[in-house]
C-alpha cells in the first residue's frame, strides 16, 4: 500500500528544523557566505536539536527515526543554505550511516555513538587530486606494520576537512589490484601525520568548509579497518547510496527556496502594468520549479522507503540525485532570471542559490556519471546485488543492527 502522508513525528521534525533555519541560519547566511565563514556553532546547535543522529538507532546514541526523516532534515536545512546540509550529508550520510552498516560492535560504540550524539563530527575522504569519478585510480597507500597500517597520500575537496574529528579514509592496501585493492579506515584527526587545509576561492558553498587532507606516515591501528581488507571500494559505493540520498533531499530544499523567493518577487514586481507573475513565460518557469519539486521529493521518498525496507537502492538513489540536483540548478537559474538584474546581486538570495546549486551536480557522482549509470541500468548492463552487510531496515531491532 502506498502512503504519501508524513507521520506526526516527521511533521514535527520538519517544523522544528524549519523554525531553526528561519531563526538561526537565514538571517545571517548572506554575511557568512560573503565572508566565507563556516560556523561550527551551527553543528553544536544541530547536535542540541538531536539532528546529528536522527536515523541512527537509539542503542548507538541516535534518535532512531526512519531514513525519510533524514531526508526531511536535509530538505529543510538546504532551504536555508547548502553548507549545513552538506555538513549533515558527510557527517550522517557518508560517515555515520557507513559505520552503522559496515562497522563492528566496538567501532560502533567507539565512533558511531559519539557522532550520533554530535559530540564528535564525522567526514569522508575518498576524492584525490587524480581520482574523482575514477575512484580506483587513487594513490594513497596503506602498508601493514605490526598491529598498524602506515598511510601516506592526500585527499582533496573534503567537506568539513578542518572541523571533523573522525574521517572514513580510503587507501590502497594492494596497488596492483585496482578497485579490489582499496581498504576503508577510520582515521582520527589527532593521529600523528594528519593535516588539513581549506580550499579558497570556491564558486559556491562559501559558508561551508572544504579542503585537503594530508597523511604522512600516519599510523592507524588495524582495528580501525572498516569492513575487510580489500572491501573499501564496495564500502565507498554503498556510502554514496546514503550520501546521495541526503544530497537529493537537500536539492528539494534548494528548489523550494528558489520557488518561495520567486513567487514572492512575482507578486512584488510589476512590468507593463501587471505583476510579472501574470506573464505566461514567467509562469512557465514557476510551473517547472513547482513540478520539479514534487517529482524530486517523490524520487527521494521512494529511495528512503527502500532504505526503510532494508533493500538495495543504488539505482533509485542515483536517479533521485541526478534528477533533483539538475532540477535545483535549473530552479536557481530561473529564480535569478525572474529577479532580473536584482537577481544578479547579493541583495536577493537567489544568486547564492545559483552558486550553491552547482556543486551538488558535481559531487557524489557527477551528472554524467549518473546519466551513464541510468543508461546502464536501462540497458541491463548494471544490476544491484545484496551486499555482505546491508543498512539495517527500519523500524530498527537490536538483532538486525548487531
Ligand atoms: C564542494 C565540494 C565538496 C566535496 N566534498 C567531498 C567530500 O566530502 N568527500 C570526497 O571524497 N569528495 C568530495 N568532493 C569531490 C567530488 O566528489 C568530486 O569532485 C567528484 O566525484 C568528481 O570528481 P572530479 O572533480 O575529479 O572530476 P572528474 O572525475 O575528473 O571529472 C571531470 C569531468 O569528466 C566527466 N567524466 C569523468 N568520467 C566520466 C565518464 N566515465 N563518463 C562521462 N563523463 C565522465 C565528469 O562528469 C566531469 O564533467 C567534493 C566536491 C565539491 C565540489
Amino acid at each position: 500500500m502506498l502512503n504519501f502522508q508524513l507521520t506526526e513525528e516527521q511533521q514535527s521534525v520538519q517544523k522544528m528544523v524549519r523554525k531553526f533555519v528561519d531563526q538561526e541560519i537565514i538571517p545571517y547566511i548572506a554575511e557568512w557566505d560573503r565572508n566565507h565563514e563556516f560556523q561550527p556553532k551551527i553543528l553544536k546547535r544541530l547536535a542540541d536539536l538531536q539532528l546529528t543522529g536522527v536515523c541512527i538507532p537509539e542503542e548507538y546514541g541516535g534518535v532512531g527515526m526512519d531514513y525519510n526523516t533524514l531526508a526531511i532534515v536535509c530538505e529543510e536545512l538546504e532551504r536555508g543554505d547548502t553548507a549545513y546540509r552538506t555538513a549533515i550529508s558527510v557527517h550522517t550520510g557518508l560517515n555515520s550511516m557507513t559505520l552503522l552498516q559496515w562497522g563492528n560492535e566496538e567501532q560502533k560504540q567507539k565512533y558511531l555513538a559519539p557522532q550520533a550524539k554530535g559530540e564528535k563530527i564525522g567526514a569522508f575522504g575518498l576524492t584525490e587530486p587524480n581520482a574523482g569519478s575514477d575512484v580506483a585510480a587513487m594513490r594513497t597507500t596503506a602498508v601493514r606494520d605490526g598491529d598498524d597500517y602506515i598511510i601516506n597520500g592526500s585527499k582533496t575537496w573534503i567537506s568539513l576537512c578542518d572541523y571533523a574529528d573522525n574521517f572514513i579514509v580510503f587507501a590502497k592496501t594492494d596497488v596492483n589490484a585496482g578497485a579490489k585493492g582499496v581498504t576503508a579506515f577510520i582515521v582520527e584527526r589527532t593521529f600523528p601525520g594528519f593535516e588539513s587545509k581549506a580550499i579558497k576561492g570556491k564558486l559556491g558553498i562559501r559558508a561551508g568548509n572544504t579542503g585537503e587532507l594530508f597523511f604522512s606516515d600516519m599510523r592507524v591501528p588495524a582495528a580501525n579497518i572498516l569492513g575487510e581488507v580489500g572491501e573499501g571500494f564496495k564500502i565507498a559505493m554503498s556510502a554514496l547510496d546514503n550520501g546521495r540520498f541526503t544530497v537529493a533531499a537537500g536539492a528539494c530544499g534548494l528548489i523550494a527556496a528558489s520557488l518561495e523567493e520567486s513567487v514572492k518577487y512575482c507578486h512584488e514586481r510589476k512590468t507593463f502594468g501587471k505583476e510579472i507573475g501574470q506573464h505566461q513565460l514567467v509562469q512557465q518557469m514557476i510551473a517547472k520549479m513547482s513540478a520539479n519539486l514534487e517529482i524530486s521529493r517523490l524520487l527521494v521518498y521512494k529511495s528512503g522507503w527502500l532504505k526503510n525496507e532494508g533493500k538495495r537502492n543504488t539505482q533509485e538513489t542515483s536517479l533521485a540525485k541526478w534528477i533533483s540536483c539538475n532540477a535545483a540548478f535549473e530552479a536557481a537559474n530561473d529564480a535569478v532570471q525572474i529577479h532580473g538584474a536584482y537577481g544578479y546581486s547579493d541583495e536577493y538570495p537567489v544568486e547564492r542559490f545559483l552558486r550553491n546549486s552547482k556543486a551538488p551536480v558535481i559531487y557524489e557522482g557527477t551528472r554524467e556519471i549518473h546519466t551513464v549509470m541510468q543508461g546502464e541500468y536501462a540497458l541491463g548492463y548494471r544490476q544491484d546485488k545484496e551486499l555482505r552487510k546491508m543498512l539495517p531496515a527500519w523500524p530498527f531491532e537490536e538483532v538486525t543492527v548487531r
